[in-house]
């Protein structure tokens, strides 16, 4: 075991994770970051990045985050490969365990392991992700304008996702595999009445269908009667749901009932003091790279009071 205590130890490499290294390095606190994963995060997947303020050109998104890398490098940031697989939060210091047996102590955790948009499972998704198949409008909507786009999905998501692409897209059809929605009805109804939107109910998603290089359809199936349908379409969105990667916090700190860490308002502490959240895991709503930016910030600085609390 590694027996010195770290003061600070932040879990994930995403913008909130990167943020929160830059602050902390930068306060003196030395923190030691583990990658996870998937070092970088959800933006290592991401093709071109044009709404991160400053980069009026538009940043790749794995240019983005070796940039934040480099940054919290310079001032002091220790990097750590793996993931950790066992966390105890029920006396401090807190104790972290990575897969190859190594076992870290801490006086400090910032939780930033971020979330995961959830995909169907077909080859072909995974063949036109970034060529026509995307999981978030807000990045990629953009792209799409004049195109007819599909989104998938029946919950607020889906709703937001379709709504939002009206903004680019000449038609937007929402494709839901039964006759209820699960979003809001005041959502449900917003939607209804855009004349862009219209909905295919009781349909799954067979296939996504392209020319190789990008997406020019889409092959449904109706759950009711079992026929096949194809239409053409530019892209598709989906917007079935984010899984927020907190299992490892599941019976020691709050999460809500979609599983993200519950954080104090206007803070990032959570349950357990010396305990802090940001970035998607515990944001639910926003799910920008902005926005894990500023909540990695707040989860440094809170980190770092913290700290002066308890010396
Ligand atoms: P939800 O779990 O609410 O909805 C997911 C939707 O996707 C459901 O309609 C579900 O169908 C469908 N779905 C799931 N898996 C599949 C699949 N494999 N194939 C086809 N369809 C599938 O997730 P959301 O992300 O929409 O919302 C999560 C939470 O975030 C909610 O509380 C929501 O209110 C909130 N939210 C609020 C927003 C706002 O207020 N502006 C915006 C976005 C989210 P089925 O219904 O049949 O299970």
């Amino acid at each position: 075991m590694e027996r010195n205590v770290r003061d600070l130890i932040v879990m994930g490499t995403g913008p909130a994770g990167y943020t929160a290294a830059i602050y902390s390095g930068r306060a003196n606190i030395a923190p030691l970051v583990i990658d996870g994963i998937q070092p970088g995060g959800q933006l290592m997947i991401t093709t071109e990045i044009e709404n991160f303020p400053g980069f009026p050109e538009g940043i790749r998104g794995p240019e983005l985050m070796a940039r934040m890398r480099e940054q919290a490098a310079k001032f002091g940031a220790e990097f750590v490969g793996g993931s950790v697989t066992d966390v105890d939060l029920s006396r401090s210091p807190f104790s972290l365990s990575l897969e190859d047996g190594r076992e870290f102590l801490t006086h400090t955790l910032i939780v930033a392991t971020g979330a995961n948009a959830k995909w169907l499972g077909l080859e072909s998704e995974n063949c036109y992700r970034g060529k026509g198949v995307s999981a978030c409008a807000t990045c990629d909507g953009f792209f799409f304008r004049d195109c007819k786009v599909f989104v998938v999905g029946g919950g607020d998501t889906a709703m937001e996702e379709a709504l939002f692409l009206t903004k680019f897209a000449s038609e937007v059809v929402i494709v839901h595999r039964r006759e209820e929605f699960r979003a809001s009805k005041i959502m449900t109804l917003r939607t209804r009445k855009t004349p862009k939107i219209s909905m295919m109910i009781n349909e799954v998603v067979d296939e996504i269908l392209g020319d190789g290089k990008k997406v020019t359809g889409i092959r449904l199936k109706n759950v009711v009667t079992g026929a096949f349908s194809e239409h053409f379409c530019d892209g598709v969105f989906l917007g079935i749901g984010h899984a927020p990667n907190s299992g490892l916090f599941k019976d020691q700190l709050d999460l809500d009932d979609y599983g993200y860490i519950k954080t104090k308002k206007s803070s990032t502490e959570t349950n357990v003091p010396g305990v802090f959240a940001c970035g998607d895991v515990q944001d639910n709503s926003y799910r920008q790279a902005v926005t894990a930016v500023g909540t990695g910030c707040m989860a440094a600085v809170d980190a770092e009071r913290f700290l002066e609390s308890i010396r």
